[in-house]
C-alpha cells in the first residue's frame, strides 16, 4: 500500500510518497508539485489549482482562495452556481476540492486507489481547525490516517537526512497564513519534539496585505482606488521581487490609466515592522517551553514560503544567532515528511530505526468553580494536560458536584492559557447523570486523553456507580455532522472537477486573460490577438497544433508577467 503524506497549504497544496528510496514528491497534471489552493467557478464547473489562480484577478467574485485560514470557522465563500449543487462553499468542502484533485493526481501517477494520508496541519491549529482538516479529508474520498504537526514534519525530512547526528534545531515555518516555531532534539535516529509555539492568524499574505495598504494610498492619489484583486496581485509580486532584488519597479494599467512606482525593501520592510514584532514573541516562547536558551540550538531549519524574504531572515539570524539554514526548498520539506511520517505509521522497513514524538501545543481543560466571598463562582479554567506534553497523553483529574443533591452535571471542556474559560477556546461539553446525594457532593473522575494526531477524548466517571461516559470533542461548535461529510463526499465523488485533459489549455487562456487585466494599454492588443489565436487553434482540435502553439504562447506569456516587475 503507498504511504501517502500531504501538505494542505494556505497558498499551494502538494502531495507526496514514501518509497524505498526515500520521499518523493508527486506532479500534478500540469507537471508541477505545487497545486495552488485556489477554487474557482467556471460556467457552473469546478476548477482547482493553477486553473482557478489564473481567474483570481478577472474572476475574482467566482474565486476562493486562503481558506485555510477560515478552516474551523463557518465563514462561507460564495462562489455562484455550479454543479457541485450549493453556491456557497464551507472552508471544509473547499480543501476537500482540493484534496480529490490531489488524490487523483497520486492515483494517476502510482496507477492504484489513493486512500490513507497523513496530512500536515500547523502545529498551531486548535481542535477545531484539526477536525476541520479530518472532516475535508473525508469529503474528499480519503482516510486520514493521522495529522502531523508542519514543523515536525519538515524536522522529520531534515533529521532523516541526518539522523544519527545528535543536534538541538529550531524549526521556523511561516507560511502564507500560519506561524509556527518547534524546538526538537535529535539523537540516534529520534527526534522529539521538546516544545511548540506560534501564531495560527499571521503568515506570508499578511507582509502583502501590509504592502497592498502602503501601495493603495500612492494608487489612489496617482490614478484612483484600484481593484482590490489587482492591488493584491501587485503587492504580492512586488513582495516575491524584493526577495531577489533590493528594489522592484511596478507597471499595470489601474483605472484605465498607466501606473508606474518603486518599492524598495526599507519601504516594504517599513510598512511591516508591527508582523516583525510579532513574530519574535513565539520564539522566545517555545525556547523558553523547552527550558532552553538561543545558544542551546545548533541549527536553524526554514520552512514555509514566506521565509524567502529577506527581512525574515535577517530577523531569525538576530534573534537565534544564527544563520538559517533551507537547503530542502521550504515549498517542499512539508509534504515529503509528511510521507515520512506515513513511511512511519506504514511500519516500512527503511524507517525501523527511526522514532519520532511530538508534543500537543496548547493547554487542555475544564471550567471549574470556585467559592469567592462565601458563593460558588464559575467560569475559572482547570488545566488538565498542560501546552507541550509529549502525545499521546492521558491525565485524569477528580471533581466533585458543586451542589449537594444535584442530579446532573456538565463538563465544559477548553483549550488555552487563559486563568478565565471566556478567554480560552470552548471545545464541547459532555453532561451526565449523577445520583442524587443528599449527605454530600459526588465524586467524578475527568480523563482527558489526546491522540498523536493532537485530536482529544474525554471520559467522565461518577466514582459512586462507575458508570463512565465518553465522548470524542465532536459536539463542537460548528462540527460537521458525519452525514454531511458523506453527502458532500458522494456529491465530489460524482463531480468531475475539471477533465484533465483540458487542463493546460485552461490554465494557457486564465494566464493571458490575467496579463491582459495587469497590462499597459500599449500591450493589451496583443494580448487580445494571443486569445484569438489560441481559440482558433483549439477549434483546429489538432493536439500537436495546439502544443506547439502553447509552448510558443507560454514564452511570450513569461516575458510579460515578469515585466510588472522589473
Ligand atoms: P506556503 O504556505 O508555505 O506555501 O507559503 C506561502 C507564502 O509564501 C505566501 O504568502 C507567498 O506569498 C509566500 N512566498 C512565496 N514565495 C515567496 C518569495 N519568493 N518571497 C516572499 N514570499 C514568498
Amino acid at each position: 500500500m503507498a504511504h501517502i503524506g500531504i501538505d494542505l497549504g494556505t497558498t499551494n497544496s502538494l502531495i507526496a510518497v514514501f518509497t524505498d528510496d526515500g520521499p518523493e514528491l508527486i506532479n500534478n497534471s500540469l507537471g508541477s508539485p505545487l497545486t495552488p489552493s485556489v477554487v474557482s467557478v467556471d460556467n457552473g464547473t469546478l476548477l482547482c489549482g493553477d486553473m482557478a489562480k489564473s481567474r483570481l484577478v478577472n474572476a475574482s467574485g467566482l474565486t476562493a482562495s486562503l481558506f485555510k485560514r477560515s478552516m474551523g470557522t463557518d465563514k462561507k465563500f460564495k462562489l455562484g452556481k455550479n454543479n457541485f449543487l450549493s453556491e456557497e462553499f464551507s472552508p471544509e468542502e473547499l480543501s476537500a476540492v482540493i484534496l480529490r484533485s490531489l488524490k487523483a493526481d497520486a492515483e494517476a501517477h502510482l496507477g492504484c486507489e489513493v486512500v490513507d494520508a497523513v496530512i500536515s496541519v500547523p502545529a498551531y491549529f486548535n481542535q477545531l481547525q484539526r477536525r476541520s482538516v479530518q472532516a475535508a479529508a473525508k469529503m474528499a474520498g480519503l482516510n486520514p490516517l493521522r495529522l502531523i504537526n508542519e514543523p515536525t514534519a519538515a524536522a522529520l525530512t531534515y533529521g532523516l537526512q541526518d539522523k544519527d547526528a545528535e543536534s538541538t534545531f529550531l524549526v521556523f515555518d511561516l507560511g502564507g497564513g500560519t506561524f509556527d516555531v518547534s524546538v526538537l532534539e535529535v539523537f540516534d535516529g529520534v527526534m522529539e519534539v521538546r516544545a511548540t509555539a506560534g501564531d495560527a492568524y499571521l503568515g506570508g499574505e499578511d507582509f502583502t496585505e501590509k504592502l497592498a495598504a502602503d501601495l493603495a494610498a500612492e494608487i489612489a492619489e496617482q490614478v484612483g482606488e484600484p481593484d482590490p484583486s489587482v492591488l493584491r496581485k501587485l503587492a504580492e509580486q512586488a513582495k516575491c521581487g524584493l526577495s531577489d532584488k533590493h528594489e522592484v519597479t511596478l507597471n499595470a494599467t489601474i483605472n484605465k490609466v498607466d501606473f508606474t512606482t518603486t518599492v524598495t525593501r526599507e519601504r516594504f520592510e517599513a510598512a511591516c515592522q508591527g508582523l516583525l514584532t510579532r513574530l519574535r514573541r513565539p520564539v522566545e516562547r517555545c525556547l523558553y517551553d523547552a527550558g532552553l536558551s538561543v545558544d542551546d540550538i545548533d541549527r536553524v531549519i526554514l520552512v514555509g514560503g514566506a521565509t524567502r524574504m529577506p527581512m525574515i531572515r535577517a530577523l531569525v539570524a538576530k534573534q537565534l544567532r544564527k544563520l538559517p539554514e533551507c537547503q530542502i526548498d521550504p515549498d517542499h520539506v512539508v509534504a515529503l515528511g509528511a510521507a515520512v511520517q506515513a513511511g512511519l505509521v506504514g511500519k516500512n522497513a527503511a524507517l525501523d530505526d527511526v522514532v519520532m514524538t511530538d508534543v500537543s501545543a496548547f493547554t487542555l481543560g475544564m471550567e471549574s468553580s470556585q467559592t469567592i466571598g462565601g458563593s460558588l463562582k464559575s467560569g475559572y479554567f482547570m488545566p488538565i494536560i498542560e501546552r507541550n506534553t509529549v502525545v499521546p497523553v492521558s491525565r485524569e483529574i477528580g471533581a466533585s458536584t458543586g451542589q449537594i443533591g444535584q442530579t446532573r452535571v456538565t463538563i465544559r471542556i477548553y483549550q488555552g492559557e487563559a486563568p478565565t474559560v471566556k478567554s480560552n477556546i470552548y471545545l464541547g461539553e459532555i453532561t451526565v447523570n449523577v445520583p442524587k446525594n443528599k449527605q454530600e457532593h459526588e465524586h467524578i473522575t475527568v480523563r482527558l486523553t489526546y491522540d498523536v494526531s493532537g485530536l482529544l477524548d474525554v471520559d467522565v466517571t461518577i466514582l459512586s456507580t462507575g458508570i463512565t461516559k465518553s465522548m470524542t470533542i465532536t459536539a463542537l461548535a460548528g462540527e460537521i455532522s458525519q452525514e454531511d461529510i458523506e453527502k458532500t463526499r458522494k456529491t465530489l465523488e460524482r463531480l468531475k472537477i475539471h477533465p484533465r485533459d483540458m487542463d493546460e489549455n485552461k490554465h494557457l487562456i486564465g494566464r493571458i486573460e490575467q496579463c491582459y487585466a495587469m497590462a499597459r494599454l500599449v500591450d493589451r492588443d496583443e494580448l487580445q490577438n494571443l486569445l484569438y489565436k489560441f481559440e482558433t487553434v483549439i477549434e483546429s482540435q489538432v493536439p500537436a497544433d495546439i502544443e506547439r502553439l502553447r509552448g510558443e504562447i507560454g514564452d511570450i506569456l513569461n516575458n510579460f508577467e515578469s515585466s510588472y516587475v522589473r
